[in-house]
């Protein structure tokens, strides 16, 4: 793609985008722009992890306040268009975007993620919640493979005759881990075969995972479906009404846009 050339049609500035962060979608869009565009962005994210994955773009990291705290920020660094590439699951900074951006009249669009669909041969339980994931475990112990993110972990305290295989990219604090369980530090991706060995050899009979969507954390679907377990699926929130881009091409030219008069 060749570099957008914004400046020339505009000599005041270059279009400046909010890139919201966090996933591997993020990264690979700040990778293109950083490489095939003149956009100036400024890629966001939370903070979560200690040591996030570096980045092709200047990178600002922690929360901004909440809606006012955004909406603060996007004046004062001159923001014109927001793409929130945040991680489905993450719904408060994608309600604080959609209502920032609506303050101000600012393009805001979402990174979309095809949800994963149910396959042949899938033994799926799908849940709205945390608290679902834990009431569909049942009563009897179980050996469950628990890979719904750090800060979900906490909800299995509810359920701890069951032995839980935790994974997830950083610990989470001792006090919020359930009685019964191992923790696997890691971060993906993670091929089918691996995923199926780790199933076999720590004997899961029940996998916990939200439906994160995307290429990259659906071995252990495939896994699971090839071992025939149980696999407790927890929906993503209801998809808002704001632009959605399909691909990465989609959000580069959704960058690149003229801006309006
Ligand atoms: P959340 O519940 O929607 O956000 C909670 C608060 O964290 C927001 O109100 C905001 O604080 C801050 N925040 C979130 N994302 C931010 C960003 N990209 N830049 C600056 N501040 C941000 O989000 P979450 O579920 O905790 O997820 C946090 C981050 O981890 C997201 O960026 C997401 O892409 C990534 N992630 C989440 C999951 C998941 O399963 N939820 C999985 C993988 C990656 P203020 O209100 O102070 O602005």
């Amino acid at each position: 793609m060749a570099p957008c050339d914004e400046s020339a049609r505009y000599p005041d500035r270059a279009p400046r985008l909010l890139l919201l962060g966090g996933t591997s979608e993020a990264r690979a869009l700040s990778e293109r722009l950083a490489r095939e565009t003149g956009v100036e962005a400024i890629v966001s994210l939370a903070g979560r992890t200690r040591a996030p994955l570096a980045c092709a773009l200047p990178t600002r990291i922690g929360g901004f306040g909440g809606v006012e705290g955004l909406r603060r920020y996007l004046v004062e660094s001159r923001i014109d268009r927001v793409i929130d590439a945040t991680h489905p699951f993450a719904e408060r900074i994608s309600a604080n975007a959609r209502e920032a951006c609506a303050l101000l009249s600012l393009p805001l669009a979402v990174l979309a993620r095809e949800p994963w669909r149910p396959e042949s041969g899938d033994r799926w339980i799908e849940v709205a919640d945390m608290a679902g994931a834990v009431a569909a475990l049942g009563r009897s112990p179980r050996r469950v493979f628990l890979t719904v993110g750090r800060l979900s972990v906490p909800a299995f305290r509810a359920a701890p005759q069951h032995h839980y295989l935790i994974r997830s990219i950083e610990p989470p604090p001792p006090e919020e881990l359930p009685p019964s369980c191992e923790l696997i530090l890691a971060r993906g991706p993670f091929s089918r075969d691996d995923e199926m060995r780790l199933m076999r050899e720590k004997t899961i009979d029940a996998l916990v995972t939200k439906n994160s969507g995307g290429p990259l954390t659906y071995a252990k679907i495939e896994a699971a479906r090839a071992l025939s377990l149980e696999t407790i699926v927890v929906l993503p929130p209801s998809a808002s009404s704001e632009t959605s881009l399909q691909s990465l091409q989609a959000a580069l030219d959704f960058a690149c846009a003229k801006r309006p008069a």
